[in-house]
């Protein structure tokens, strides 16, 4: 036996000293024994360097308690520069749409209640009038995310036949999620067209047949082509359609309710554009570049849209009063889009000039300095996220951390609130694009809490 191991004391004798009999105090027993319990196996086995004295293994417990009463869900600062980080939680909320979440989730509401004639009423009206104004879509239904939004218009329109789309199109967007699983999942079959760097009109006309459901069209999201290629813009295909009386289904990924061309990104159709275009049906995320809430928006024709809500599948996709409260308040700020750009946290990043970045990382900078830690101010390149505008390089600022960069992340992600990063060339960059005024005093205090 080891001299550390000899050192240990027994759970018993632990629970038994003043220290920690005072933790029975402010919380339950058998919380304070798991702690106890927790401590002393990872002392055994050489996880963490054994107490010296009672006062130290009284503070080893404290803090594994308190541990152990952090959420599992808990705030992050998003210091890594990607604006819509998926593994992050994508879009923060803006202001107004936090305040109607409260308002709705900390009492009734008329969620699914006609408060003009008394009667039971739907969840699907409450955005569907902000939607149609703001797209020109005849009809709108909020389901849980683009996912659901994809698999339920699949499933109403093309279940049991043809859903035509380039092999161009055949993408991953992450997280398990393949369109031609999908696809599979939904009762359309896959009717692939045309090579993955081209695909022709004429390759669409060629499938089309007695079996087609649907022409689907999907947004490549994290990746581009270039070199020889071609594909079919939605407008070109409507001929096609028409003559055959098929839908075409846009599936448009983060999707845009207004253009984004003044700070920098464009090449991307709105909603109304995809929908101008001809596409029948568009669906899109809420949570990416729209800056609200998880949730999946469907647009388009009436009669698609009015059977998708009667599809029994509508009912496991369906949204909560939160999102919904969420949703509306966002879209509510796209009537000026001026408001929108301000008011909406990511299109404010995304829009944020570099000297307003820069000077943001410089007061970082001073303070973090004059706590004592070292740091210098770099150039980076910024990206949006969330497979939109994978191309685009956004001029950005970042901290570097000097000392071990694997230290530093390690301490920071531990930090309250924790602090994501990313290491590029052995150092610990903090990219200040992403990371808001208001949390910019608890960074300072991170980057003080977690020096060595
Ligand atoms: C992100 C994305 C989806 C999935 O959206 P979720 O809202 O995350 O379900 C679907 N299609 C495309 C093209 C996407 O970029």
């Amino acid at each position: 036996m080891t001299d550390v191991r000899r050192a240990i004391p027994s759970v018993s004798t632990l629970l038994d000293s003043a220290g920690i009999r005072a933790l029975f105090d402010v919380a339950p027993r058998t919380l304070v024994v798991d702690a106890v319990r927790d401590v002393v196996s990872r002392v055994r086995d050489g996880a963490r360097a054994a107490p010296e004295d009672e006062e130290e293994w009284t503070r080893a417990v404290t803090e594994r308690l308190a541990a152990s009463h952090r959420p599992s869900l808990r705030p992050v600062i998003n210091a890594t520069g990607v604006v819509l980080h998926t593994n992050l939680g994508r879009a923060p909320l803006a202001p107004s749409a936090l305040d109607a979440v409260a308002a709705v989730a900390s009492g009734y509401s008329n969620l699914e209640y006609d408060l003009a004639a008394g009667t039971r009423g739907s969840r699907y009206e409450h955005c569907a009038g902000l939607l149609r104004e703001l797209t020109g879509a005849e009809d709108a239904l909020v389901v849980n995310n683009c996912a659901a939004a994809l698999v339920l218009a699949l499933n109403t329109i093309a279940s049991g036949r043809e859903a035509v789309l380039s092999r161009g199109e055949l993408v991953e967007i992450g997280g398990s999620f393949r369109i031609h699983e999908i696809m599979e999942k939904s009762g359309a079959r896959l009717r692939e067209v045309g090579a993955t760097n081209r695909t022709h009109l004429a390759d669409y006309a060629r499938a089309v047949g007695p079996s087609t459901g649907v022409l689907l069209k999907v947004h490549r999201s994290n990746f581009a082509v270039a070199g020889y290629t071609a594909e079919v813009e939605p407008r070109a295909l409507v001929p096609l359609a028409r003559e055959h009386d098929i839908p075409i289904l846009h599936d448009l990924g983060s999707g845009l309710l207004i253009p984004l061309d003044d700070i920098g990104l464009s090449g991307e159709p709105t909603a109304r554009d995809a929908l101008a275009a001809g596409a029948t049906i568009v669906v899109m995320s809420g949570d990416k570049l729209l800056g609200g809430p998880q949730a999946g928006l469907i647009l388009g024709a009436e009669r698609f849209i009015a059977a998708m809500r009667a599809n029994p599948l509508a009912r496991s996709y369906r949204v909560d009063k939160m999102t919904l409260a969420a949703l509306e308040a966002t879209l509510a700020l796209y009537r000026d889009p001026d408001i929108a750009r301000r008011e909406i946290p990511t299109l404010a990043m995304l829009g944020a000039s570099i000297e307003t970045v820069r000077g943001r990382a410089q007061r970082c900078a001073a303070a973090i300095r004059s706590a004592g830690v070292e740091c210098e101010l770099v150039d980076t390149v910024a990206s949006v996220g969330a497979g939109a505008f994978p191309t685009a390089e956004l001029l950005s600022v970042a901290l570097a951390l000097a000392g071990d960069a694997e230290r530093w992340s390690a301490a920071l992600r531990a930090a309250d609130p924790a602090v994501v990063g990313r290491v590029q060339d052995g150092r610990l960059l903090l990219d200040m694009r992403t990371v808001p005024d208001e949390s910019v005093a608890a960074l300072i205090a991170a980057v003080g809490t977690a020096r060595e």
